[in-house]
């Protein structure tokens, strides 16, 4: 598994992710349609998942405060070891999103946009200076983190389902809204704790 703390995924799945942004504009509600991408509020979370040939992708959208409680800088010992928590546990994706063991789908890559990247071993790079917001940043006050994961399936056609764990190890975010698109079609689900399974 490739782990990387800057954002800098592979171009092909970045164009299959804008293109689902713009497929997940089109399903929401005329009230999200606006910023149905990375609109800001807490207990809130985006998710997209899009399926192209054997490869499953998952991008997560949060504030950051659904994280950590807080959207500042880690100031103290214990907020940086809230954080370096928090991103540790993202890292281990294939924990946090369960596919059906038919599909023998295996995490091949993961690349998390902290504001704050903290994780244990992790160097920032020689280029990195500090004059500028990390990563989506913060913006009036507020932060957001992305996740992105690419998953290679042996079976995508056993790919049926996805539970989604987030919930149990981030008990603040209490909404996720998901969008969804595959060769087979399209759709968008809210999952909230005790409804965390996302049809595929
Ligand atoms: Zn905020």
């Amino acid at each position: 598994m490739i782990t990387r703390t800057r954002f800098n995924p592979p171009l092909a799945a970045v164009s299959r992710l804008a293109l689902l942004a713009v497929c997940a504009s089109a399903l929401m509600p005329p009230a999200h349609a606006q910023r149905a991408h990375g609109a800001h509020e807490h207990g809130v979370a985006h998710l997209s998942v899009a399926i192209e040939g054997a490869e499953l992708l998952i991008e997560l959208s949060t504030p950051l405060d659904n994280l950590v409680g807080f959207e500042h800088a880690p100031a103290t010992a214990a907020q940086r070891a809230t954080l370096a928590d928090a991103e540790a546990r993202l890292s281990q994706g294939a924990e946090l999103f369960r596919l059906p063991e038919a599909a023998g789908c295996v995490l091949a890559e993961t690349v998390l946009d902290s504001p704050w990247p903290l994780q244990a071993g992790k160097e920032q790079p020689a280029d990195h200076d500090h004059d500028h917001d990390h990563g989506v940043g913060a913006r009036e006050g507020h932060a957001d983190l992305i996740a992105t994961y690419r998953f290679e399936c042996a079976r995508p056609a056993a790919l049926d389902a996805l539970r989604v764990e987030l919930f149990d190890v981030f008990p603040r975010l209490r909404e996720l809204r998901a969008v969804r698109a595959a060769e087979s079609g399209q759709g968008a689900a809210v999952l909230k704790p005790g409804a965390a399974v996302l049809s595929l």
